[in-house]
């Protein structure tokens, strides 16, 4: 396995719209287990494959709950409203907060080419909705409130 670099804003890729995933195959396995590797080793809960260069829809995410590896991930449901803080390891010392759907379910392709329905409330609704995001060229700051810079030495 191997790390990827993080784009950061400004990168044009993160502003492209990415391109579906024909078949997981062995090169999409690579990449998805790679971005898993890179989102661990930033303490990111989400990684989409346009932050590493990569104008593919393939997204990872994982709160604590487990490790989801998604190509093509489209959400069928939306339901409720939550607002909270987010931030992205592409716009590094920003957070803000976020008007997001509280429950989404999503359907996608996992790691085997298998499809899958993912039903998701809160934190990890918030996850997979900012990573969705990515795919569409779209990043947290276009939608936050209340955004705040931190302090960095
Ligand atoms: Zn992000």
């Amino acid at each position: 396995m191997a790390r990827y670099q993080i784009l950061k804003k400004g990168d044009p890729v993160l502003r492209r719209e990415a391109k579906p995933v024909r078949e997981v195959n062995k090169n999409i396995k690579t990449l998805m287990a790679n971005m898993a590797e890179t989102m661990y080793h930033a303490n990111g809960v989400g990684l989409a494959a346009p932050q590493v260069g990569i104008s593919k829809r393939v997204i990872v995410v994982d709160i604590g709950d487990g490790l989801l590896s998604l190509a093509n991930p489209v959400i069928v449901n939306f339901e409720g409203k939550q607002n909270g803080p987010e931030g992205c390891l592409s716009v590094p010392g920003v957070v803000g907060n976020v008007v997001r759907a509280d429950k989404i379910v999503m359907t996608a392709l996992n790691e085997n080419g298998d499809e899958v329905i993912i039903n998701a409330e809160g934190f990890k609704a918030r996850a997979l909705q900012h990573e969705l995001d990515h795919l569409n060229g779209v990043l947290f700051v276009d939608k936050a409130t209340e955004i705040e810079t931190e302090q960095r030495v």
